[in-house]
């Protein structure tokens, strides 16, 4: 046992951001057509004028879903739309789509195909090819990878790293939802564990729910902003959570930001069931993830033509890198903003993306 301490070093020391820079440090890419490899929500490829954004995610049962709630039809749609969430998050349009499926032989083919079903909804809804993908036997549970491919015209293309100091946040629609739909699947789930005879109340919380187990990506923001001729300097879609994705934003563009807790956003359903959880409304915004909303910045000059964007909210600026990241409080305190990303690799931390 001594031996295997010294010698190895436990994936949860380096967190997954230090894993995957661990692992992939020592890659140069090698092809011209390779405009930007890891490190954003997408990898950019050229080829001619147009560019092409690839973007890949995994979703492991008992990780990120549990069938006990998650019906099978959703979670083919919500595999889809995660991913398609990293291309709107370029500024490009999804195209294809490939699927690969791991499972064990507890699935019939009937689950399957409704877990197709909700995969082939996505692909309608968002207008995006399945175009392949790999199908495998696995020992234990499902596990779906999916990778989507988009487009865009290279001068659109949106990276974490354009931010600048002046520039104004903007996300796309509210917070905090989709963390509060799962713990009330969970609280469920645990009340059913112990006394399997009881019926979940689960009809007034239909938004909470649906913002966890069906989320949508942002199509309409990404056309509106075309629309309006307006690009973002930097963008990034929210699935850590906004404390974690601003981070990612300010840390990629050598930049600071503040935010201010009284323009986050949060619905009324998710403050009155954070408070019912004892729950903090705004770190359930701050830290919450899942949401899937675009966090964008843009140049002052550009405030006219969002001002009347759907769903829309200014909820900071950018500032200088020493400025730090800071939350402006409603109370009129200033906080360093802390992310508390989840730790993917935490067994405590299970069904958290
Ligand atoms: P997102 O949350 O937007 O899906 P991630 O945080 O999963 O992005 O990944 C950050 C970056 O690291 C991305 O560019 C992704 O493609 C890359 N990446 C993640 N895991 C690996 C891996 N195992 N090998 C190579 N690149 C990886
Ligand atoms: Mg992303």
């Amino acid at each position: 046992m001594d031996g295997y301490e010294k010698k190895f070093t436990d994936v949860n020391k380096l967190g997954e951001f230090g894993l995957i820079e661990k692992l992939t440090s020592e890659f140069t890419n090698r092809q011209e057509s390779t405009m930007f490899g890891i490190g954003d929500d997408a990898a950019v490829l050229k080829y001619g004028k147009e560019h092409l954004v690839v973007s890949t995610d995994m979703l492991v049962e008992g990780i990120h879903f549990d069938l006990m709630y998650s019906p099978l039809k959703h979670l083919g749609y919500k595999a889809v739309v995660v991913n398609l969430s990293d291309i709107y998050a370029m500024n490009a349009i999804p195209k294809q789509i490939t699927v690969s499926i791991a499972l064990s032989s507890k699935f019939s083919v009937e689950a399957l195909e409704e877990l197709y079903r909700g995969i082939k909804e996505a692909c309608r809804v968002y207008n995006v090819d399945l175009i392949g993908g790999d199908t495998t036997s696995s020992p234990r549970g499902l596990t779906i990878s999916v990778t989507a491919i988009g487009k865009a015209k290279a001068k659109s293309i949106t990276y974490r790293s354009g931010a600048k100091k002046g520039d104004i946040i903007c996300i796309t629609g509210d917070l905090g939802s989709a963390y509060l739909g799962l713990q009330i699947l969970e609280r469920e789930k645990q009340l059913y564990v112990s006394n399997p005879g009881i019926q979940p109340d689960l009809e007034n919380e239909k938004y909470l729910l649906e913002r966890q187990l069906k989320p949508e990506a942002r199509k309409d923001s990404i056309a509106y902003l075309a629309k309006e001729g307006v690009i973002p300097t930097s963008m990034i879609d929210i699935s850590d959570g906004l404390a974690s994705d601003l981070m990612h934003i300010c840390k990629a563009s050598n930049v600071g930001a503040y935010i201010e807790e009284a323009k986050v956003p949060i619905k009324d359903e998710a403050q009155l069931m954070a408070i019912k959880f004892q729950l903090d409304p705004i770190t359930t915004a701050l830290n919450g993830g899942e949401d899937y909303e675009l966090l964008f910045t843009i140049n002052e000059k550009d405030l006219e033509k969002i001002r009347y964007m759907p769903s829309v909210y200014i909820i900071g600026e950018i500032t200088n890198q020493e400025d730090g990241i800071t939350l402006h409080t409603t109370g009129g305190n200033i906080h360093p903003l802390k992310a508390q990303g989840w730790n993917h690799f935490d067994e405590h931390d299970a069904n958290q993306n």
